[in-house]
């Protein structure tokens, strides 16, 4: 209620080795319990805002080298991925890397680790929460469900996206970072996606989304950003942006 689960990025600068400024001084804020989405061409600097929020930055070789990351208050640095998880912020990477080797089940487990510790948080018993996270996922995701012993890699391209989310939501994440879930897709399949995002918000959380389909991003956000080159070039509720001639000539394929 009120201010809780408030995502606030102010001036970030995130930079890959010594060269590549892939954020010069970004400022973002996911209020709590809304969708906010990310858009911006290739390059822009999407999955590097979304990793410094997770923070597995360090992960892909970048570090934050200016501003600030907070969560409910608490600073992420780029780097700390439990602590992240256990301040409940998850990100479902790009690409819908599950394990393929291990069963859907086995896969949702691992959604669990790192949470250890985020008891003491009111959380309830491991056990007790891990059965009601799968319970959600299973019940947003009757399919994974009935698929539950099979191997990850067997599944679809689309169920394998379920998979990757409904991992994430193992968590109990407040805020889920979702990395173009949308990607490679079939049509009926992104419809599907949006209607998982939206259950997900209508249960409590929020999410911040980033998309390369931005007419599925701005119909489910609230507000929205444009990113160019490492910098906020647009941003308002996400309706307005969609009007503007900027936003439907680049991003809605509108001439
Ligand atoms: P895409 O949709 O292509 O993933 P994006 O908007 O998510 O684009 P980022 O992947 O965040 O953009 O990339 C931002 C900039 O940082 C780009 O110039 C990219 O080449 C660079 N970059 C991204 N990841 C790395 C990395 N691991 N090492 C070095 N440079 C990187």
């Amino acid at each position: 209620p009120g201010q809780s689960g408030v995502l606030r990025i102010e001036r970030l600068e995130v930079t890959y080795g010594r060269t590549v400024r892939a954020l010069r001084g970004v400022g973002l804020t996911v209020a709590g319990g809304s969708v906010v989405a990310l858009l911006g061409a290739n390059g822009a600097g999407k999955s590097t805002l979304l990793r410094a929020v997770s923070g597995t930055l360090r992960l892909h070789g970048g570090a934050v080298t200016g501003g600030t990351v907070r969560y409910d208050g608490r600073v992420l640095d780029g780097a700390d991925p439990v602590t992240a998880v256990r301040s409940g912020v998850v990100q479902v990477p790009e690409g819908r890397r599950v394990f393929g080797g291990m069963s859907v089940e086995e896969n949702l487990r691992a959604g669990r680790l790192g949470l250890a510790g985020g008891l003491r948080r009111g959380r309830g018993s491991d056990a007790a929460g891990a059965r009601a996270a799968r319970e959600r996922v299973y019940g947003l995701f009757p399919r994974l469900a009935e698929r539950s012993g099979q191997r990850a890699g067997l599944l679809s391209g689309g169920e394998q996206q379920m998979l990757a989310i409904g991992r994430a939501l193992m968590a109990a994440p407040r805020l889920l970072l979702l990395d173009e879930p949308s990607l490679g897709l079939a049509p009926m399949m992104v419809e599907r996606i949006a209607e998982v995002v939206r259950d997900i918000h209508a249960q409590g959380t929020s999410v911040l989304l980033v998309e390369q389909n931005a007419a599925m991003a701005l119909a489910l956000a609230d507000y929205a950003y444009v990113l160019e080159v490492g910098e906020v070039r647009l941003e308002g509720p996400a309706g307005e942006l969609a009007r503007t001639d900027e936003v439907s000539r680049l991003y809605l394929g509108e001439a």
